[in-house]
């Protein structure tokens, strides 16, 4: 029955991480709530019914974003708004901020946040899909202790991630990106929600007048985001000016796509061609932000 009024549940505000990570380990029913965008409408649509909500949003300390050693470290309750506007990441992965800008619209900005949106796992949110072709580190901790997720193993399918239960992602490390590297997203945008139809974001190294190395994922036409190794590998050795080769490695991308998601909107064969055609998109902005 469609209610619009979620099932009953209790509610916890702890105040420190270690005591989120204890009420998150009582049992399975606990589920921890960040910005509240995904999850609760999921809760008032009864697609999900937690016994008990760990809202995490007051945690001290979890919505930084520094630089460190070469990569910037953001906290799990960084909100889309803050990545967007954080002048570390502009300067240094300008790629993520610019995706974050682009996320849904402003109220979703402003509550989302980065750590939830991972978690979430939805194949048309937009991080995912970034964080997979930067070569990230997601931070999670749990009873156990602290460890490193690499960002093209944290999603193993349709809202769902390699998190163990009642384990919580603190935060995401990204590469400070150099001299000579570019990086670009890509996403056609579904009309109502933003969310990607489908979205592409690659990062390009150039060297002495040629590609030497490319990153490139597709998100939002499977269930996770696929890295697009053919076309990665036939990127390398263009010349940033050659539009044709860049083209006919973009079109590679579909090579990873099989199981393309089909729904009312869009066709999964249509999100394929969308894909190439985001791909040459991204490509060539990520080149000539490299050169
Ligand atoms: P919540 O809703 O609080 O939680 C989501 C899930 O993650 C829950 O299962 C929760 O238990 C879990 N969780 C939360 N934080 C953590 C953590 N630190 N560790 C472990 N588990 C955690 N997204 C896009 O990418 N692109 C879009 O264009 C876009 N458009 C949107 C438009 C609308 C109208 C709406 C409502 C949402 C849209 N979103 C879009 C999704 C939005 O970005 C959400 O904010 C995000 O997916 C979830 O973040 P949250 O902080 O709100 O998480």
């Amino acid at each position: 029955m469609y209610t619009q009024r979620p099932a009953e549940f209790t509610y916890y505000r702890p105040t420190s991480l270690d005591e989120a990570i204890e009420l998150l380990a009582v049992d399975g029913g606990m589920r921890p709530l960040a910005g509240g965008h995904s999850l609760l409408p999921m809760m008032k649509l009864r697609l999900a019914e937690p016994q008990a909500i760990v809202d995490i949003g007051r945690i001290p300390g979890l919505d930084g974003i520094e630089e460190q050693g070469g990569e910037l470290r953001i906290g799990a309750l960084a909100t889309h708004a803050s990545v967007a506007s954080s002048e570390a990441l502009r300067e240094r992965c300008g790629v993520l901020a610019a995706t974050a800008e682009g996320i849904g619209d402003r109220q979703v900005r402003n509550r989302g946040t980065i750590g939830g949106s991972l978690a979430h796992a939805d194949p048309g949110a937009d991080y995912p899909t970034v964080i997979t072709a930067l070569g990230a580190t997601v931070v999670v901790q749990g009873t156990g202790g602290e460890r490193e997720i690499a960002a093209d193993e944290l999603f193993t399918g349709v809202f769902t991630t390699a998190l163990e239960r009642g384990e919580l992602i603190t935060a995401v490390r990204v590469p400070a990106l150099g001299a000579g590297v570019g990086a670009a997203y890509e996403k056609h945008r579904h009309p109502a929600s933003g969310f990607a139809v489908a979205g592409v974001a690659a990062v390009v190294e150039v060297d002495g007048g040629k590609v030497t190395e490319a990153r490139i994922a597709v998100g939002g036409v499977t269930g996770t985001p696929v890295p697009a190794t053919a076309a990665e590998q036939a990127m390398i050795g263009i010349a940033p000016a050659d539009e044709a080769a860049i083209a006919a490695a973009a079109a590679k991308v579909a090579e990873g796509l099989s199981g393309a998601i089909g729904d009312t909107y869009a066709t999964g064969e249509y999100r394929v061609h969308l894909a190439q055609v985001l791909a040459k998109r991204a490509l060539t902005t990520a080149i000539e932000a490299a050169a």
